[in-house]
């Protein structure tokens, strides 16, 4: 069998991704003093395995804590080789995970995986240990990193900020220069826009999406922003309009991955503008 090939993108002396989408969902890592911290874990137990590996020879450091940024199978799916050490979610992210639908969904298509998919051998469905409220902080001598939750892509979607290098962990707040899947049951649009503004105002030189290319700037975050203010717009002129989903045209500068995602995402914001109208 041939080897897969997973290997980590240096971003600054502290901290590194994959964003290859080989393990689907990007995955990242912050070393402070003593340990590393890993965000994310793809969707395959091999990914991530050889991601840990990777991770703890770059560092020459243990990786003591995994923080998952929102409950989506490709970001979750590979903790397999990370559960002997801490996971941390928000709040409302277990929650998510302990909803009948989600956790049936889930574990049938954890099911469906190990058939279908050769790569999936050792994935999970599996609550992390530790969930957070707003905001966790972990300190370790002069550094530290913070993981906040911020909702919009999912109800318990959270971004991870390291502000010694100023580098920001978007999870799938991001989707660089592709169309975004903003259609989960649980998205909220209105927290999705607001949680990009709110990460420009940190200000970050760097930005890792949950998918694409690494941003750099905290300027490039306004395309996005901007993006969505746009969708926003011509969805609640549909609405108005008695267009339906399937008629309203979106705008074209980012290309689409899959149909049935976007398609999900227009009604997604369809209805929920249309219940608040
Ligand atoms: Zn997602």
């Amino acid at each position: 069998m041939s080897a897969i090939k997973f290997d980590l993108e240096i971003i600054t002396s502290h901290t590194v991704a994959n964003t290859t989408g080989l393990g689907r969902g990007n995955v990242g890592a912050i070393s402070l003093r003593n340990y590393v911290i890993a965000i994310d874990s793809t969707i395959y137990a091999k990914t991530a395995q050889i991601f840990r590996t990777n991770l703890e020879e770059h560092f020459n450091l243990p990786v003591k804590f995994i923080i998952l940024t929102h409950y989506h199978a490709d970001h979750i799916f590979g903790i397999g080789p990370f559960k002997d050490i801490v996971s941390f979610c928000s709040e409302q992210m277990l929650e998510n995970m302990q909803s009948s639908s989600i956790k049936q969904t889930y574990e049938q298509r954890v099911k469906d995986l190990l058939k279908e998919d050769p790569l999936a051998e050792g994935i999970v469905f599996e609550l992390p240990n530790i969930a957070f409220n707003n905001k966790l902080i972990i300190r370790d001598e002069d550094l530290y990193i913070e993981a906040i939750h911020l909702g919009g892509h999912t109800s318990g979607s959270s971004i991870v900020h390291f502000p010694h290098e100023k580098v920001l962990f978007a999870g799938d707040l991001i989707f660089a220069n592709m169309f975004p899947y903003a259609g989960d049951a649980t998205c909220d649009p209105e927290l999705y826009i607001k949680a990009i503004e709110i990460m420009k105002e940190m200000k970050p030189e760097i930005v890792i999406p949950g998918h694409g290319k690494i941003l750099k700037g905290y300027k490039t975050l306004d395309e996005y922003i901007n993006f969505f203010k746009k969708v926003r717009m011509i969805i609640k002129d549909a609405i108005n309009n008695e267009i339906p989903p399937e008629k309203i045209e979106l705008p074209t500068q980012y290309e689409i991955f899959n149909e049935e995602l976007k398609r999900l995402t227009v009604n997604h914001w369809y209805n929920f503008y249309k219940k608040g109208l």
